[in-house]
């Protein structure tokens, strides 16, 4: 992906490990990261899900496209090569978020499969769970919620690069999570995302 240019630079460990951190948090973080159209329900979901976790004792941080465009990747736009390393940075973001024992919500419309596979690289590289969340909504449904009326923008042609519209959406093609959220409620997004995380031992004592 991107190289690396400083040179003599060495990872320096701490005395307090990844596990020792989880077990004080009594969970184990990973990277949630919801992929799918504008106006699929990734922010929505991202947002309910933190709720039922804060509820139960749980800390996780939503990281999500438009707050990380206004700050960490302002200089970045839509073209390919700024979409991919505008994925790249939340990816490695995320992974700061897993490495403290948090749940990162990493909410972006990530439309190239190959940019997403990239994050799930570098997660594994470090032994960090990335969990793929397909958040599954048809084009025409997105677009008649269109809850920030950017795709009416687009459609006007004020808008370039509009994923979707005229530029494409590539779908996982095995996330971990698939949810159809044309055909279930914001509740049930999120009880199947947590039992997801309790089957799976993520969640301890709840
Ligand atoms: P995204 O973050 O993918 O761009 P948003 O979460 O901002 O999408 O917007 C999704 C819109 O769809 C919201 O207005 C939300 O209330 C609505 N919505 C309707 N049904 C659902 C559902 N089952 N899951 C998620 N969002 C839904």
């Amino acid at each position: 992906m991107t190289e690396q240019k400083a040179t003599n630079v060495h990872w320096h460990d701490g005395e307090i490990s990844r596990e020792a951190r989880c077990e004080l948090m009594g969970q184990k973080g990973a990277t949630l990261w919801f992929t799918g159209l504008s106006g699929s329900g990734k922010s929505t979901i991202a947002v309910a899900l933190e709720h039922t976790l804060h509820q139960h004792g749980k800390l996780s941080y939503r990281l999500d496209g438009d707050n990380n465009r206004l700050g960490i990747n302002k200089n970045l736009g839509f073209s390919a090569e700024d979409r991919t390393e505008n994925i790249r940075r939340i990816g490695e973001i995320s992974k700061l978020f897993v490495d403290s024992a948090v749940f990162a919500l990493s909410s972006f419309i990530s439309p190239y499969r190959e940019d997403r596979n990239k994050v799930r690289e570098l997660h594994d590289e470090s032994g960090y769970n990335f969990i793929e969340v397909y958040v599954d909504c048809p084009l025409a449904e997105a677009e008649k919620r269109d809850p920030k009326g950017l795709y009416k923008k687009a459609r006007a042609g004020e808008i370039k690069n509009f994923t979707g519209i005229d530029d494409p959406y590539e779908a996982p093609e095995n996330p971990e999570i698939h949810l159809r959220t044309d055909q279930m409620t914001v509740e049930e997004e999120v009880s199947t995302i947590i039992n997801y995380l309790k089957e799976r031992g993520f969640l301890k004592d709840i």
